[in-house]
């Protein structure tokens, strides 16, 4: 079956897991589309920016981009077929399915749930109808905490959030939170992974360089991907990670009184951020092993992350979720419905856009009307002064004008000065509140690295030369000379 299809060409723009900038896949040269066959099936063959490799989306082979070497493949072995809309068991055809007339969202209920709001929109505009498409999930995780513990979570979780809009971390949303069952992709693999470069020790004008070139491979299991398209998937990498020990063979009753969301994405879909994921994950490790040279230059045209001997389990993972619609945005918040551990976005203040809006009216072009006018005044000041005759109401002229400059000059003074401090304030609060009120960072993979298997790290240390910098009259380096050993 094919698996790779499906999914559009997506070059432009894609992340290379490598870091530095994306690589372009514009077709040219020896990787345009239609001139090179997949040597195991003779399907054509694209570059893949995300592997910086070529591969076939018939049957998920991957070859080096220069010589057409195999370098694993992507092919991903299911306990079963999960591409069928139509072919519902006995089980699926008694459930329900409660569809959301306002945002679309479409979720699996045992017959007795009652539901009275959206978990994905709060519209109370509920239906509930036959089941459209299969469900099926293989395992589950049960719920271990219930809603009053998932909601001191969510709360103690906002408390450490700073810059948010007053009323936002009202009690009364928490009532909101729904026990949703979320699908899960959970991938066990192989990841191989080769990172190469230049490394240079020493600090003065004489340097060693080497050529080093790190392989790895390690062993995952259970990487979780959730297969929701309406759940940010940050959010669900935030409350990561889940313990499998409890994780059971699905059963009807473990539905009962929950909601559950069906799977929208197959892991055929999700190549990009599978690979994204490994790939950030195994450029991170290899970077341990560079850091104790001076300087390092990466080759990103010879780092290559691949998997091989991937599987997946298909597997509902319990979530406490829930929306929150603020000032027109909606946000999303999750506690892990296993591990208590409690996430979300959180919406900035809008104090911060309301001081970059004084500081903006202070120092844009409406600040030169206050000093034309003192300049004005200063000029009618020097005219008076310098007049031959006394004259009474002149005199009283100017002092009243002398007074209005003093005052104009020092709220110009004052005005300016506040401008600059609330221009350091706001640019404070707005990096620490993105900074904060963000989702929490990806874990990595530490959590699935399988110990019971052989992980490998090869470091190859290869000496170059030793080399003198040759600097200018002002220090400048400007070139560089071999020195012979
Ligand atoms: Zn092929
Ligand atoms: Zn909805």
């Amino acid at each position: 079956m094919a698996l790779w299809n499906s999914r559009p060409l997506n070059g432009a723009g894609a992340v290379n897991p490598f870091g530095g900038a994306p690589v372009k896949n514009n077709g040219e040269g020896r990787l345009a589309a239609d001139s090179v066959k997949c040597p195991s099936c003779g399907s054509n063959i694209v570059y893949e920016p995300e592997l910086s490799a070529m591969m076939c989306r018939n049957c998920g082979n991957i070859y080096a981009a220069d010589t057409l070497e195999p370098r694993g493949s992507l092919g991903i072995s299911k306990e079963h077929d999960y591409m069928g809309d139509s072919d519902m068991s006995e089980e699926d055809k008694k459930r329900h399915e409660i569809v959301c007339n306002s945002c679309g969202a479409a979720l699996v209920a045992d017959a007795n749930t009652m539901s009275t709001m959206c978990p994905f929109c709060g519209s109370p505009a509920l239906i509930t109808r036959r089941m459209s498409r299969e469900f099926k999930p293989d395992y589950i995780v049960p719920f271990k905490i219930d809603k009053d513990q998932a909601k001191k979570n969510m709360m103690a979780w906002l408390a450490t959030k700073k810059y948010t809009p007053w009323g936002f971390k009202t009690k009364s949303r928490l009532t909101n939170m729904t026990a949703l069952y979320v699908p899960f992709w959970l991938m066990d693999c192989v990841v191989h992974s080769d990172m190469s470069g230049t490394g240079k020790v020493g600090r003065g004008t004489t340097k060693t360089i080497y050529e080093v070139n790190t392989s790895m491979t390690y062993h995952v299991k259970g990487v979780p991907f959730d297969a929701s398209v309406k759940i940010a998937n940050k959010l669900m990498e935030a409350i990561e990670p889940f313990d499998y020990k409890d994780m059971v063979k699905f059963e009807s009753r473990y539905l009962q009184g929950f909601y559950a969301d069906k799977y929208e994405q197959l892991p055929s879909d999700m190549t990009e951020r599978i690979i994204r994921r490994i790939g950030k994950f195994s450029r991170d490790e290899s970077d341990i092993a560079f850091k104790k040279y001076d300087q390092f230059e990466k080759r990103f045209d010879k780092g290559f992350t691949w998997i091989s001997d991937a599987s997946v389990k298909y597997c509902l993972l319990p979530v406490w979720f829930m929306t929150v619609e603020f000032e027109g945005s909606q946000y999303q918040f999750a506690v892990n419905g296993q591990t208590g551990e409690a996430s979300g976005q959180v919406p900035n203040t809008s104090v911060i856009d309301k001081l970059d809006w004084a500081v903006k009216l202070a120092t844009g072009p409406l600040k030169w009307f206050p000093i034309a006018i003192a300049a004005v005044i200063s000029i009618f000041i020097w005219m008076i002064t310098n007049q031959s005759y006394a004259d009474g109401f002149l005199a009283a002229l100017l002092t009243v004008l002398i007074v209005i400059e003093v005052i104009l000059l020092g709220t110009i003074a004052v005005v300016s000065g506040l401008a600059a401090t609330a221009k350091i304030i706001s640019s404070q609060m707005r990096k620490a509140a993105n900074e904060i009120n963000d989702y929490d960072k990806d874990p990595g993979l530490d959590a699935y690295l399988d110990s019971t298997s052989h992980t490998d790290f090869k470091v190859d240390e290869k000496f170059l030369r030793h080399v003198v910098l040759i600097t200018d009259d002002n220090g400048h380096v400007i070139g560089e000379r071999s020195i012979e050993v």
